[in-house]
């Protein structure tokens, strides 16, 4: 009898080894988060703050690749890349969780949704964007948002935060009825974290987190910007892990993503998009922190949906890069440009000792920043032609972005004092890394394609995507 129940317990034992599955599932995904700007942040680290800062994600004991490619293209958009990475299907890009011939496909959400898992989705860009909606929503153009809000009611998703909805105006600005639909659902949207505190966690159907101002029209705010109020990365994914801890203690899933380190790097900002992986690798530790309360049930998986600007370490024949042109940095490409032509404008007369002392003060030229006479010459040709003559100004669009032409030659400069390059202002096909911790997270150390990393979090969860 003693030995039946020996027995009988090592059984119990062993069998509850092989079926213990993650009940929290953590994945988060920096948009554009190509393997480059994040060895620059470790070598920012490493040269500049003396090995004080490291990154908790390159800590992690297991790491990869990922390929990116469409189904289209070598050169994926963060619609297509959101696809495969949601519902393991690739799509032609600009498609959002549909198949090239438009039949919708269903997110890896749902299939936690179905088995009881709580959903929360975060991210630092707009709620409706490709990568946040890939993860909800089912539409044959990535810009069809008022849809993507309007499936988001029927969604699988229990807690979504970010920067905003765009299907929540119109193209002229003006509302649309998604607020009223939402209420209709009992489906309850708060714009600040004070609001949130006094929502009835369990009374609601769905919560929808949102910072009301979004920066320049894209994103919540770049860290480096310090901008008062802002909601950050890990302030939502602290709200979102406090929600389901409510509403599904014993399961779930969030899906967290970076979607401004995208924003930094289209305006090739190495500085601000180092920052922006700072601020990500912030959410990444209240991960990590959860997993270490609770070792045996929870799988945190990182990795990117693309790179972006094909940035570079290393330039000009030369055999260094300095970081403390980087680190001195103290505000955005889009701010500097935001104040460039508010000085334009101004009805003081902008002088070029004030702009010496302005970029002095911002990025340390002149001070900590050497630069060379042409450097200077260069800015200060540009600045004449530009502040004497408005009509001069030289935009430079990028997808999320319009810089004023002396604010790009300025970010000019400061990369060929760090030797930083960059080979685009779109994406690159270039491979993303893939770092994973906790149950199950060893079958994510190959080189992936993006359409196996649903899969394979799903088989860990034992589950299967289709
Ligand atoms: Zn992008």
């Amino acid at each position: 009898m003693k030995y039946k129940s020996l027995v009988l317990a090592a059984f119990l034992c062993i069998a509850s080894l092989i079926s213990a599955q993650p009940k929290y599932i953590f994945y988060f995904i920096g948009d554009g988060m190509g393997i480059v700007p994040i060895i620059a942040a470790t070598e920012l680290n490493r040269t500049v703050y003396n090995g004080e800062k490291p990154l908790t994600m390159t800590q992690f004991p297991v790491s990869g690749f990922c390929t990116t490619y469409s189904a289209n293209s070598t050169i994926t958009d963060s619609a297509a890349a959101g696809t495969a990475l949601s519902t393991g299907y690739k799509t032609v890009n600009g498609m959002l969780g549909v198949t090239p011939d438009s039949t919708a496909v269903y997110s890896m959400a749902n299939v936690l949704k179905d088995n009881g898992y709580g959903v929360g989705v975060v991210t630092t860009v707009f709620a409706d964007d490709a990568t946040p909606g890939a993860f909800y929503a089912h539409v044959p153009s990535r810009a069809q948002v008022y849809d993507i809000d309007c499936q988001f009611i029927d969604g699988k998703v229990d807690f979504l935060a970010g920067a905003n909805l765009k299907g929540m105006t119109d193209k002229e600005g003006n509302p649309t009825d998604i607020a009223k639909k939402y209420e209709a659902n009992n489906i309850k949207v708060v714009y600040s974290l004070d609001e949130l505190a006094k929502v009835d966690k369990k009374a609601v159907n769905k919560v929808v987190l949102l910072e009301p101002n979004p920066f320049n029209n894209s994103n919540v705010g770049f860290t480096i910007d310090s901008i008062p109020n802002m909601l950050t990365l890990p302030q939502m994914t602290q709200a979102c892990l406090d929600h389901l801890m409510v509403t599904s203690p014993d399961k779930f899933f969030m899906m967290i993503e970076g979607g401004n380190i995208d924003h930094a790097l289209h305006g090739n900002d190495a500085g601000t998009a180092i920052k922006e992986i700072y601020k990500f690798d912030e959410a990444v530790k209240i991960a990590y922190q959860f997993l270490q309360q609770h070792p045996d049930e929870t799988l945190i998986v990182i990795t990117a949906d693309h790179d972006t600007g094909g940035m570079v370490i290393g330039r000009d024949g030369k055999y260094y890069a300095d970081f403390n042109a980087i680190e001195r940095q103290t505000l955005s490409k889009d701010q500097l440009s935001l104040d460039c032509r508010a000085m334009l404008l101004s009805r003081t007369r902008t002088t070029w000792e004030d702009m010496q002392t302005y970029l002095c003060t911002k990025l340390g030229f002149w001070s900590d920043v050497k630069l060379n006479d042409k450097q200077t010459e260069r800015l200060h040709n540009l600045f004449d032609k530009t502040f004497s003559n408005a009509n001069e100004i030289n935009d430079d669009k990028t997808l999320y972005s319009s810089f004023m032409g002396f604010a790009v030659e300025v970010f000019r400069v400061l990369d060929e004092v760090s030797r930083i390059a960059w080979t685009t202002g779109g994406h690159s096909g270039n491979a993303v890394p893939v770092f994973a911790v906790g149950k199950g997270s060893e079958i994510f150390s190959t080189l992936n394609n993006n359409t196996e990393i649903p899969e394979k979090i799903l088989k860990v969860a034992g589950y299967n995507l289709h």
